[in-house]
């Protein structure tokens, strides 16, 4: 006789209808604000956080000109596009917090800030609160280590911009139970996402291939070998790569990409991953990419120009 077997992905359908209906985003910065559209979408109720008042503002109407252009294209109506609206709320009070069934942490890439971030919220969430972090790069088990509830952290890695891109990566610390990892991989699925597990190594799998490529082509242009704009136009036209390397580092932030590269250099020990020191040199002189206005590319024309 065939016994009937309830299997994990079961078990966290039925928690996800239960248990998350809020989620918390912190950080409204280009994540933060992916993320907040992606769950709003979805039919989740967001309360979305950062410290800086300009950001909370700017993250309102960024979600909606996103949501607008979605309905332009006939992949919203535009109830969907209000409800989605009415689903979020952008603040500078971590307070809301406490009512929340899933917190996203999207902050800078800095471990400092995110432990910062854990010490203050732990506290007001509620103890079956499932708390995840949005790091690209960072010890899913350091950082799990200094929360309350190393059991119920997870890394929960969306790519940019989280509303087009498909993959999510699912990150276990040492600590995390079998229950959160099963409800956070169905939340997942209930974005419309692909989960895709990594273990928990520094940058995990997207950043670990993706970032050193990226610091080459810092080399590359350090070094003189070609200009911007023919690095680009090489991994382009000659291996069909939708956005140049040096483009897509500035649209990653060059700050976040350092960062990454630093935690693979201290994480892994090989020099292989030595920042750039151009790259380096751009972000102490605040060049950030995209959202500084000026990286590798100048953004304050029409087109963004070569710096290079
Ligand atoms: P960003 O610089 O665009 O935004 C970071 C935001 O965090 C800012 O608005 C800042 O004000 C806010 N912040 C800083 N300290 C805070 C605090 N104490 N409380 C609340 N908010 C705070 O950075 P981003 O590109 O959105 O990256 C955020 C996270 O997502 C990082 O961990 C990054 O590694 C990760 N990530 C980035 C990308 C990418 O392509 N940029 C992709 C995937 C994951």
């Amino acid at each position: 006789m065939n016994k009937i077997v309830q299997s994990d992905s079961e078990i966290a359908k039925k928690k996800m209808t239960d248990d998350i209906k809020a989620v918390g985003v912190i950080g409204a910065g280009q994540m933060g604000i992916g993320i907040a559209h992606v769950c709003a979408v979805s039919g989740y109720e967001v309360k979305l956080i950062d410290i800086a008042d300009e950001a909370i503002t700017k993250a309102m109407v960024t979600i909606e000109k996103n949501l607008s252009r979605l309905v332009a294209k006939g992949k919203l109506s535009v109830e969907e596009q209000t409800s989605a609206m009415n689903l979020i709320t952008a603040e500078t009070d971590y307070e809301s917090l406490k009512d929340v069934d899933l917190v996203i942490e999207a902050a800078t890439e800095n471990e400092e800030v995110k432990t910062k971030i854990f010490e203050k919220i732990c506290p007001m969430l509620r103890d079956d609160t499932i708390l995840s972090t949005n790091t690209s790069s960072i010890s899913i088990t350091r950082l799990a280590a200094s929360t309350d509830r190393p059991e119920h952290f997870i890394g929960l890695h969306f790519m940019n911009p989280a509303p087009l891109m498909e993959l999510i990566e699912l990150i276990r610390g040492i600590a995390t139970d079998v229950d959160t990892f099963a409800t956070v991989k169905n939340f997942v699925t209930s974005l419309s996402k692909i989960p895709v597990s990594a273990e928990d190594f520094p940058a995990f799998i997207v950043n670990r291939i993706l970032i050193p490529m990226i610091n080459e082509a810092v080399y590359t242009l350090y070094e003189g070998v070609g200009t911007v704009e023919a690095i680009d136009n090489s991994m382009k036209l000659g291996a069909h790569h939708p956005m140049g390397p040096l483009e897509l580092a500035d649209f990653i932030g060059l700050d976040t990409c350092l960062s990454i590269m630093q935690v693979l250099h201290d994480g892994l020990a090989d020099t292989k991953y030595r920042p750039c020191p151009l790259l380096v040199k751009y972000v102490e002189a605040g060049w950030l990419g995209r959202k500084s206005g000026r990286g590798f590319y100048d953004y304050s024309g029409e087109k963004p120009e070569p710096t290079r």
